[in-house]
């Protein structure tokens, strides 16, 4: 990328000798130390939000635009710079035949032919870096999250909880943790074979999402188990969602074959604990887990709340 860099400056040179003027010239000069320092900051993070900020605050020095939309579908990404205005600029970004997702530029003027020339250069110098951003942002998430139902996993448990349960004690906001595990699940993996096992985690899975609110964050936290953390929930709110999960799984129709005629159900337990007077989220998860304990001992498909 130095070299194109480089060429720009001796094309710079060459103009002057055919007698551009010296605001041209000087303009020429700023483009291309903009486009090296362009180069060296975007080597310095690989979060896609920070390096499309710095890409977009780069780019308007060099040219009066609003705002920049990255996206990429396949991937659910969608950064947002900027107040999108009038007339726009659309690419989609591909490097060594992969795609790496769409930007849009828009602003209150329409785009000159010099400008789009100027973007293209400036997005010729964001594709490595935005390449390896992406790679990296793969990384993190195969890193935590459970292939098999999409789930965060166990790590990623583990690193929110503690967040949060900072974020509980600085604003005062208490939430709760369930902890969701599959009664009698051996048999169905005995009776119907691994696979259909893994038919029943996946479902059960995408009953907790679509049970719990957005904000709601659902693990995979072992084999049966599955951890969901409600934000800034009560007791009683805590309650109900968790009986809404206990009652969305025992009403699913799990088909043990292709011809979708043969299903089974499952049931499953859950323990709550509210962060109320807890002293740190490893005892919150304990006490959950004591609750559940509690709901397989007194007959499983149930619910139990940790008491004091
Ligand atoms: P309980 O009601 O007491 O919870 O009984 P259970 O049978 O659900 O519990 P147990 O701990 O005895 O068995 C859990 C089973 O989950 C055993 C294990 O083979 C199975 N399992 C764990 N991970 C997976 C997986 O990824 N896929 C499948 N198909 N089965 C799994
Ligand atoms: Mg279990
Ligand atoms: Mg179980």
């Amino acid at each position: 990328m130095t070299t194109t860099v480089f060429k720009t400056l001796e094309q710079g040179t060459q103009h002057l000798v055919t007698g551009n003027t010296i605001h041209e010239l000087l303009e020429q000069q700023q483009e291309s130390s903009i486009q090296l320092k362009l180069t060296s900051l975007l080597q310095t993070t690989l979060k896609l939000e920070p390096l499309m900020e710095l890409f977009f605050g780069q780019v308007q020095h060099l040219l009066k635009i609003h705002s920049c939309h990255y996206s990429h579908q396949k991937k659910l990404i969608d950064i947002q710079l900027g107040k999108v205005n009038t007339h726009t600029a659309d690419y989609s970004l591909n490097l060594e035949n992969h795609y790496l997702g769409n930007i849009i530029f828009s602003r209150k003027q329409r785009f000159t032919e010099a400008e789009l020339l100027q973007i293209e250069s400036l997005l010729g110098i964001l594709v490595y870096p935005l390449r390896n951003a992406l790679n990296y942002r793969d990384a993190i998430q195969q890193a935590l999250h459970d292939p098999l139902t999409g789930l965060g996993n166990r790590g990623a448990l583990e690193h929110t909880i503690n967040h949060q349960w900072q974020m509980s004690q600085r604003y005062e906001q208490h939430f709760s943790v369930l902890m969701i595990d599959i009664d009698y699940f051996k048999r169905v993996n005995d009776t119907y074979g691994h696979a259909v096992g893994d038919k029943v985690l996946k479902e059960v899975a995408k009953t907790i999402t679509t049970t719990t609110r957005q904000t709601d964050l659902s693990y995979r936290y072992g084999g049966e188990e599955f951890l969901v953390i409600l934000n800034k929930s009560q007791p009683l709110g805590a309650g109900i969602i968790a009986e809404r999960i206990r009652e969305n799984i025992s009403t699913l129709d799990i088909a043990v074959d292709d011809t979708g005629l043969n299903t089974i159900k499952v049931t499953a337990s859950v323990g709550g604990s509210t962060s109320h007077e807890t002293d740190s989220s490893q005892t919150l998860m304990q006490q959950a887990d004591e609750a559940l304990y509690y709901a397989k001992k007194t007959g499983r498909d149930r619910v139990e709340f940790f008491k004091k």
